[in-house]
């Protein structure tokens, strides 16, 4: 069976090795258009659930992950206007992106699946690729030209989000995630925080509207020190105040990518190829093993891999659907935080932010 896969990441990846591990004879290819030791992105949470996904994965080389995820935690702390209310989070730790990627290119390459790495695909390549495999797979994230090209099929729509969002890498480690609402210049902001890896290292993520951006002064020349104030100040009282590392200020802004279908013929998406949570969710990770690990599945149970691309897309979409919904409550409730920080005292404020992707607990 051969198999062509767009996209080295996480998705990619974790794809590439969990059907390798059940069809050995399966001929795979993943093209990546970065370099194999490329920089990208700062980490994740990552639940108890997905490392022991990963310990399915390779267990003679997982003792170098768990090492990196040995720091555990099940506290969230949600802070507001002097409020901070402490609730539980399933069982996590947070992972350096890096650290992830660099373990499962090394899983492939014992494997002897082949990376191209480098590698810009045009159009017509996707196509080829295509034609001349069994499979191909589409695990390109965000910006995902194989969904671009077959775009018709995949039935996509994008719903546009107007915050913007930037991931910091901060100093002075905390023990747990930490969640403060707060104001500054009277525009209001969230700020996500979590410990990475094991060296005293955290990543925050700060959110605004696209009009608070220009108010406080976060996006101008004068960024980083506005933003230092308003992160030292989100968890003033309670935590220390942080060291931000000087960087490259990149805002992001959240689109929620919407296929009614993950699959045509014979290419599936995975990961964020197909569906985009709201970073707050922890989800993306979940999404992403979950999907590969049906798609495999299905796969190896029968001999008709179109057949089986058909089941994944029926099983799966429902489940990411969900995933989907409570993303977009959500992002419609940070795009509307300054009205909800005007409107409501700290604790009715914290419990309006902890159930806005409409789940009860
Ligand atoms: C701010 C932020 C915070 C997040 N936090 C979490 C979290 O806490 N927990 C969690 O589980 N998830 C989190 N996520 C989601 C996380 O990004 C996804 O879970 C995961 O990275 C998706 O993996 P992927 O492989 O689908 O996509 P990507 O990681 O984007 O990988 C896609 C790969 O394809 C390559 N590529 C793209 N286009 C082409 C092309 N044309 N040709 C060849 N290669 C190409 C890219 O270079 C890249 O290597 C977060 C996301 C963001 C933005």
């Amino acid at each position: 069976m051969k198999i062509n896969i767009i996209g080295a990441g996480p998705a990619g990846l974790y794809f590439a090795i969990y059907i390798k591990n059940k069809i050995p004879t399966a001929e795979i290819t993943l093209y990546e258009k970065k370099a194999r030791e490329a920089e990208n992105g700062l980490g994740y949470v990552i639940q108890q659930e997905l490392v022991q996904d990963l310990y399915q994965l390779d267990q003679e080389h997982i003792g170098e992950l768990l090492e990196e995820t040995s720091n555990q935690w099940n506290t969230a702390e949600i802070i507001a206007k002097e409020e901070c209310l402490k609730i539980k989070f399933p069982l996590s730790a947070g992972l350096k992106r890096k650290t992830l990627i660099t373990y499962l290119q090394k899983l492939a390459e014992n494997r002897k699946i082949k990376i191209n790495y480098n590698t810009i695909l045009t159009p017509n390549n996707i196509e080829e690729l295509r034609r001349s495999a069994d499979l191909l797979v589409g695990a390109d994230g965000i910006h995902s030209i194989v969904r671009e090209q077959y775009k018709n099929h995949f039935e996509i729509s994008t719903i546009n989000g107007s915050n913007s969002f930037l991931w910091l890498k901060t100093k002075n480690r905390r023990e747990y995630m930490n969640i403060a609402l707060n104001e500054y210049k009277n525009n209001a902001y969230v700020t996500t925080s979590y410990p990475i890896g094991q060296d005293n290292t955290n990543c925050t993520i700060l959110e605004c509207n696209t009009k608070s951006l220009e108010e406080t002064g976060f996006n101008n020349e004068n960024g980083l020190t506005n933003i230092r104030t308003a992160v030292a100040q989100s968890f003033f009282n309670v935590l220390s105040p942080y060291t931000i590392e000087e960087q490259q200020l990149r805002w992001l802004t959240n689109n929620l990518n919407n296929c009614n279908n993950l699959s045509f013929d014979n290419i599936a998406l995975i990961g964020e190829s197909g569906i985009f949570p709201h970073y707050s969710m922890g989800a993306g990770l979940t999404c992403t093993f979950v999907a590969s690990q049906h798609l495999a599945d299905y796969i190896k149970q029968t001999d008709n891999t179109k057949e089986a691309i058909r089941i994944y897309n029926n099983t799966i979409t429902p489940f990411l659907k969900n995933t989907q919904t409570q993303s977009l409550n959500k992002m419609k409730w940070l795009e509307n935080i300054n009205n909800h920080y005007k409107s409501l005292d700290g604790y009715d404020l914290i419990n309006s932010f902890r159930f806005s992707q409409g789940r009860k607990e």
